[in-house]
């Protein structure tokens, strides 16, 4: 079988999670901080907050921009769920922004004829949460010029894109969102198994972070309501979670890091050796922006009818090639239609679901696999 996402584990890597396993921390150890702080090097953040999620970062985003009932957030339909879940857990509305039709990313130009409204009706949203889909910045010079004239802070989920850049810094500089949000779920460019990171410039951001992983605890006397009782002393400040990385996951994530820039770069030769082999079919690779490099965690394929995706994607699945679709517009589920989304509300969304298909896109798969995705495809598309 040929999954569509797989993880890169190498003996280092292995020995590095053995080397925690055989010291005294297995958690709250210096694995946590040492890989915090190679992911603020690699994307020149001032700060990083690692989590046990890409989910529980973009939760703890939220509770630190102040995100609660009565405030809306705005993401794109065409991402995972937990991109508009975090605002409903901090009990806050959501709203959505169709896709851009070349790069299935939130339209900036959308955005504004959206906010242009909602001014009107007094109903701006608190946050926004672009998603770099498919590893693929946003327009995020567009949306940060709209978040200073709204007065909107920007989540940027970026948990496709860790090892992309824009206009010429990293994804996750601080220049474009507030905060932004990596994932390293095993499909994603690095691992940590399960693991997430949020970065960004702001200190207080940071600090408020740090606690909400944590219980809402701190060991910090600045913050304390009096003086401290003893070295053993914390106060529970605030309301948290237990949302903490672990010391093995860290160190994973610390022996990926050094291959990071060779994931990204192998990522895109085997997209521009897609694009060869596919040239002509019946369909639309992926368009990459001159303005970024794509993190390039996914390769999907438009069909150009709608009519054959089921047909396709079954006969792919019966070849052994694990072909997936990213994404079933979120407004489109159960839970978001108990909330009051229609289907049809966001047409490009909903069209670009009805022809897409995810190929295989990881460091490991081989030339050879790859021939055979794109012959098992052109084959079906005949
Ligand atoms: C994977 C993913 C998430 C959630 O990441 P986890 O680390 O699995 O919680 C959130 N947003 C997007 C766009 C994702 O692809």
């Amino acid at each position: 079988m040929i999954p569509y996402g797989r993880q890169d584990i190498s003996a280092e890597d292995i020995q590095a999670v053995v080397a925690v396993l055989e010291s005294d921390f297995l958690t709250q150890g210096p694995a946590v901080p040492a890989f915090e702080s190679a992911i603020a090097t690699y994307v020149g953040a001032e700060h990083a907050v690692a989590v046990n999620s890409a989910t529980s970062a973009l939760h703890i985003a939220c509770m630190a921009l102040g995100v609660g009932p009565g405030d809306t957030v705005w993401t794109t339909p065409n991402t995972f769920v937990a991109s508009a879940n975090c605002a409903r857990y901090c009990g806050a509305d959501v709203g959505f922004v169709d896709i851009d039709k070349r790069t299935y990313n939130m339209c900036a130009v959308a955005l504004a004829s959206k906010l242009k409204l909602a001014a009107q009706r007094n109903a701006l949203p608190k946050v926004v949460i672009p998603v770099a889909f498919a590893g693929q910045s946003c327009d995020m010079q567009a949306i940060r010029a709209l978040g200073d004239e709204y007065g909107f802070a920007i989540i940027e989920d970026a948990s496709h894109a860790i090892g992309g850049g824009y206009l010429g810094k990293p994804i996750g500089c601080g220049d474009f969102a507030d905060i932004t949000v990596f994932s390293f779920h095993p499909v994603k460019v690095i691992t940590t198994a399960e693991g997430g990171m949020c970065v960004t410039r702001r200190s207080d951001l940071a600090e408020a972070m740090r606690k909400a992983r944590s219980h809402g605890i701190t060991r910090d006397q600045a913050e304390m309501t009096g003086p401290s009782d003893g070295a053993w002393y914390y106060q529970q400040v605030a309301l948290g979670y237990n949302y903490r990385m672990t010391d093995m996951q860290a160190a994973l994530g610390v022996s990926q890091m050094t291959r990071l820039d060779g994931f990204v770069a192998r990522r895109h030769q085997l997209a521009r050796r897609y694009d060869e082999l596919l040239a002509g079919a019946a369909l639309t690779v992926p368009f990459q922006h001159p303005d970024g490099l794509s993190g390039l965690h996914l390769y999907p394929v438009v069909l150009h009818d709608s009519a054959r995706r089921k047909a396709v994607f079954d006969g792919m699945r019966a070849a052994g090639v694990h072909v997936n679709v990213h994404y079933i517009p979120v407004h489109t589920q159960p839970y978001y239609q108990d909330l009051g989304f229609r289907a049809g509300e966001y047409p490009n969304a909903e069209d670009y679901y009805a022809r897409a298909i995810s190929l295989p896109m990881y460091p490991g798969l081989s030339e050879q696999q790859q021939d055979f995705v794109t012959s098992t495809l052109r084959g079906l598309l005949a």
